[in-house]
């Protein structure tokens, strides 16, 4: 029997790769110019951690977590999300003491036991980024528009939307909360199942619900935009004046209540209608209770998080066929000489920074001219007897269809414009 992998975990095959490394360079690249650096946490950590920052009544911690008892019998967890790592490795490592500002980002691997269909999966990967330290609305803000710079930089803005809402603090959500209660109870029995145990646990939540009876009850529920106290309020006027004032376009949605308990007043989602119900690329907000809550000192923190199979989908639809294929040179090579010269040929060009692919064995010229349009080349350098004896490559533009013969000493000193 052959080996297989895990229901709900993927390979990233190297065809596709081309996708992921534009997406993670751009993130590095759009988030260090924000003064963001990379933070690299383990994938495995105390369940405590995520059960105590998430919230016992989370989808992620009552279902979705892989969680184990190791050999001296302590409890667990597969990194479910990012958040509560980074802000355990904060706490840990007092970077509060450091500096009354850090930004941190990270990528990698997250793991949730859930139902797998398009755009979800059981092992997955997010990047995210967390801005710890200030309580002022221009970090959610400038958070934000980075979230939105990044998404223009991959040119996939065209199929986003950037909604935002506030959920208050814990001076008017408890009031909020019993405003919802008071709202949803009456017709608790049309809920379904897992709503009309959120009202006792989490009703908030029932204003996420995907089934149509609940998206229907929870239409006319309560906002909590309404119900927002002087300082939430303020707080979330000035978060969209600063988006106002660079242009980041954004919609408000009341209903974003994101799963997580830490949230505190912003919170945001990157939503597509492209991609079926799976329609969040990215999701965040601010959590000021967290670090607290895991044993620092009281700092506030805003931060999210983007699935990266669902921006690849996304960059399926906008950059099809023939992307990221970058073979800069073929070398096509005719009889054993031939072969040699390929040999050093390819390596020299290389030196010189130029992606080069020939082939090991002699081919017929057909085989090799198939190979070079498979991998893309931008040129196709062809070299038999005829250009051994006079010291000449025949190139060939594979976009242009032309031909030239170039001496093989003129390949060399101007070799950078096969870069490309
Ligand atoms: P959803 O509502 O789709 O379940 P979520 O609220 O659970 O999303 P977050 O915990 O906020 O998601 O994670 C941030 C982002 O990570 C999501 O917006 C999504 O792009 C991605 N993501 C979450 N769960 C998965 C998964 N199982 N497979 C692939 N990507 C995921
Ligand atoms: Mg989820």
């Amino acid at each position: 029997m052959k080996v297989k992998s895990i229901r709900g975990f993927h390979d990233i095959l190297p065809e596709n790769i081309k996708r992921w490394h534009l997406i993670e360079d751009a993130a590095k690249y759009i988030f260090e110019l924000y003064g963001f650096s990379e933070i690299r946490i383990p994938v495995l950590e105390f369940t405590d951690v995520f059960a105590r920052s998430l919230g016992t009544t989370t989808d992620i911690v009552e279902k979705e977590m892989y969680t184990f008892t190791d050999r001296d019998g302590s409890s667990l967890t597969l990194r479910p999300e990012g958040t509560a790592g980074v802000v355990r490795a904060y706490i840990e490592d007092s970077m509060h003491a450091k500096s009354s500002i850090s930004k941190l980002y990270y990528t990698g691997m997250m793991f949730r036991h859930e139902r797998p269909q398009k755009g979800r999966f059981r092992g997955f990967y997010q990047i995210g980024a967390e801005l710890i330290g200030p309580e002022e609305p221009a970090s959610d803000a400038e958070l934000v528009a980075m979230l939105w710079r990044f998404f223009e930089e991959i040119d996939l803005t065209q199929f986003l939307e950037l909604e935002i809402s506030s959920l208050g603090d814990q001076n008017c959500r408890p009031q909020y909360k019993e405003k919802l209660v008071g709202y949803f109870s009456p017709q608790k029995n049309e809920l379904c199942e897992d709503c009309q145990r959120r009202l006792e646990t989490n009703p908030l939540r029932i204003l996420d619900c995907k089934q149509k009876r609940c998206k229907e009850i929870a239409a006319d529920a309560p906002s909590m935009l309404d119900n927002l106290c002087e300082d939430c309020e303020n707080h979330f006027d000035s978060v969209k004046e600063n988006l106002d004032s660079v242009g980041i376009p954004y919609k408000i949605n009341p209903k974003i209540v994101r799963g997580l308990d830490y949230y505190t007043r912003t919170v945001f989602e990157i939503t597509t209608d492209q991609l079926g119900s799976q329609n969040a690329v990215a999701a965040g907000g601010r959590y000021d209770g967290l670090v607290n809550e895991l044993g620092g000192p009281a700092t506030a923190a805003v931060g999210f998080a983007m699935g990266i199979e669902r921006i690849i989908l996304l960059q399926e639809i906008a950059l099809p066929e023939g992307f990221g294929k970058d073979v800069n040179v073929f070398i096509a090579h005719l009889g054993d000489e031939a072969r040699q010269a390929a040999f050093t040929l390819a390596f020299n060009l290389r030196n010189k920074g130029i992606s080069v692919e020939t082939d090991y064995a002699t081919k017929s010229l057909k085989s090799q001219m198939k190979r070079a349009d498979k991998l893309g080349a931008s040129y196709t350098f062809i070299i038999g007897e005829d250009e051994l004896k006079k010291a000449v490559i025949k190139v060939r533009d594979m976009k242009e269809s032309s031909e030239e013969d170039i001496k093989l000493e003129d390949i060399i000193n101007s070799s950078d414009k096969f870069k490309s």
